[in-house]
């Protein structure tokens, strides 16, 4: 029999690996005195266990997990009794929510039932779990989701530009771990975004025109740069600049949801909290960025009312989640003044078949600004390069006649 949030003292929590902000989810859990490590990165190997263990059926994320989770669990050292793995869900009509049932399925089936399973309730803000530490834990691992999400755009950023291959990979590898650190010791991490933001300012740069195309779509897949075939180094290599809508936009999506449903719902406790949770997530948001204000060009997130205000026009927001914001997003980055867009989705993937439908609709108010929807099922697709070269095609065409980038010296 598995159970869900019993008791973590003593035990080991896995982290799955969706992004780099995984690192400083782990480093939060360490920080309240709660061992924790991040699932191996998804490699081939991944989509074999995936394959082997579920029926093909399911969306993408969840074999890529389920590989992933077989993997740890396959390893000498593996202790089940002393192991637990965080599984986010969420509510509403999406196959999200049911992952981890049928995680447990497979692990029973490999005879490992004593394996237990952490599913953070954002009800119960993770004080089910965590006890008396709730609060250090949320803003421990909010910040230091907004901070490697920050150093991920500077990555996107420097990286095209670079005039040594290799320099910014270096740089942005060094910075996440000067982040876990400050997470996981509880140092002052707005000063260490100080520290990273010099380090990436003094990498040397060439001045090139370069049309920036915006990721968006499905939150594993835009994130995974496994299961997406490293769509945003493809990208780079075909001559753009990406900017990927970051993990923390999530997180900033449910608080707005929270505050909502208070509102609607009057309860006074509720919409106070949800007041303070905005005020921290906002100060917090700004001072992680503020270091790489010239170096970003100042693109900080749009706020999510806005975002849902671009999708209103296209889709009904009670769609919830994925596709509203996707569109959003989108919409967003055509606002921006970016050249092109290349929006994500798992094979089977419900949002992102209802992205697939509107985006001939906003496209065509948007001038037909370039546009691209790409699916993954875990198989080396030998087309997506010439789909992407077509794509960027436009998109040059599309930056050429348009709204100019600034170049690093004039940002
Ligand atoms: S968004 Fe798509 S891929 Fe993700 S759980 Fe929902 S249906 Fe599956």
């Amino acid at each position: 029999m598995h159970h869900t949030n019993t008791s973590i003292v003593n035990k080991k929590v896995y982290i799955p690996y969706m992004s780099d902000a995984a690192y400083a989810l782990s480093a939060a859990f360490r920080r309240c005195g709660v061992d924790s490590e991040v699932m191996d990165e998804s490699d081939e190997s991944t989509l074999d266990f995936g394959l082997k263990f579920t029926n093909g059926n399911e969306c993408m994320p969840c074999f890529v997990t389920t590989g992933d989770i077989v993997k740890v669990i396959e390893k000498p050292d593996f202790d089940a009794k002393k192991s637990v793995f965080f599984m986010p869900t969420s509510k509403g009509p999406c196959k999200f929510g049911q992952y981890n049932r049928l995680h447990e399925l497979v692990l029973d089936n490999l005879g490992y039932n004593e394996v237990e399973f952490l599913v953070p309730s954002a009800a119960k803000s993770y004080t089910d779990f965590i006890g008396d530490k709730a609060t250090v834990f949320r803003r421990a691992a909010w910040q230091g989701c907004v901070a490697v999400d920050t150093l991920e755009k500077a990555l996107y950023r420097v990286r095209p530009y670079e005039t040594t291959k290799g320099d910014t990979a270096a740089v942005y590898k060094e910075c996440v771990k000067l982040v876990e650190d400050a997470v996981e010791l509880g140092k002052d991490i707005f000063y260490t975004m100080e520290v990273c933001a010099k380090k990436f300012e003094k990498i040397p740069k060439k001045d090139e025109e370069r049309p920036l195309i915006g990721i968006v779509g499905e939150i594993f897949l835009r994130l995974n740069k496994f299961t997406n075939n490293f769509t945003a180094e493809k990208v780079e290599a075909l001559g753009g600049e990406v900017s990927v809508v970051p993990t923390y936009k999530w997180i900033t999506f449910t608080t707005y949801e929270y505050t909502v449903n208070s509102f609607r719902n009057k309860k006074v406790k509720d919409m106070l909290l949800s007041f303070l949770v905005n005020y921290y997530q906002k100060k917090d948001e700004t001072g992680m960025f503020k270091p790489f204000k010239k170096l970003l060009r100042n693109h900080k997130e749009t706020n999510i009312k806005d975002i849902l205000s671009y999708s209103k026009k296209y889709l009904d927001l009670s769609l919830g989640g994925e596709a509203i914001l996707t569109v959003g997003e989108s919409v967003d980055f055509a606002k921006k003044g970016y050249s092109g867009v290349i929006s994500i989705h798992p094979f089977h993937c419900m949002p992102g078949s209802i992205v697939q439908i509107v985006s001939k609709k906003f496209r065509e108010d948007l001038n037909n600004f370039p546009w691209i929807n790409l699916w993954f099922d875990g198989q080396e697709s030998t087309n997506l390069m010439l789909r992407l070269e077509a794509f960027m095609h436009q998109a040059k065409r599309w930056n050429s006649r348009g709204v100019k980038n600034e170049s690093f010296e004039a940002a």
